[in-house]
């Protein structure tokens, strides 16, 4: 309750009534909840690259993602199997990815948001993957994974944290951040479900239709709109 002292000033009740407000207290009521949008990056803002390289090596089961598999560890312990299997280096995919640009309108997208508000890139794939990407995205701040590489082979690869997408959400909004979140796929829907606000974008029938509690746009214009209407609510 707010009251009007007699010069005139808003002062909460238990000041008004005379009693100083201690300092933990005054403290508290001058804090402020922000905003902060937590992105997926494959499928969002650019292609995926295990489709890309599936493609570019003739390796057709490759072309499966987290779209098909939702159990990340089986997903890629089949790639890493499927790689070795037919030699390819890590120098192999990294020319791919070289060759890959972000989605049309990624960049401008991911421009205009940074104006805006905070951003994170979380991406569930890995550090030596990312940096093409980075470049040309004009390095936003990523969150993502490590492989373990030996000679140029992929032995193995290194998980900075389970589940990493929906830790990261939570322990924004520990931070008192209000997280508006958006991805694509299954890999995204336990972030969607952790953020104040969550958007499929860009996704496939099956997820939409097993997630309506998300809202779905169906292009980054789309998904501009509705951040900034979250972000103005
Ligand atoms: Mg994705």
């Amino acid at each position: 309750m707010r009251l009007c002292s007699a010069r005139g000033w808003n002062l909460s009740s238990s000041h008004a009534y005379g009693l100083p407000l201690p300092a933990a207290a005054w403290h508290h009521s001058r804090r402020v909840k922000q905003t902060i949008v937590t992105l997926d990056m494959e499928g969002v803002l650019t292609p995926e690259i295990w489709i890309a390289v599936a493609e570019e090596t003739g390796i057709a089961d490759l072309r499966r993602t987290t779209r098909d598999e939702p159990d990340y560890n089986v997903l890629m312990r089949g790639r890493l199997a499927l790689i070795n299997r037919h030699g390819l280096k890590l120098s192999d995919i990294q020319r791919v990815i070289g060759t890959l640009d972000p989605l049309p309108g990624a960049r401008e997208f991911i421009d205009e948001l940074r104006t805006l508000t905070q951003v994170i890139v979380l991406f569930d794939t890995f550090e030596q993957f990312a940096a093409p990407f980075m470049r040309k995205l004009a390095w936003p701040t990523l969150f993502c994974h490590r492989l373990v590489v030996e000679d140029d082979r992929v032995t193995d690869y290194q998980l900075r944290l389970p589940d990493q997408k929906k830790e990261a959400v939570k322990a924004l909004r520990g931070l008192n951040y209000r997280v508006i979140s958006a991805g694509d796929s299954y890999n995204d829907t336990t972030m969607l479900a952790a953020a104040d606000t969550g958007f499929l974008i860009h996704a496939p029938q099956n997820v939409i239709a097993e997630f309506p509690q998300f809202k779905a746009v169906d292009s980054l214009a789309g998904l501009m709109d509705e951040i900034k209407a979250a972000l103005g609510g």
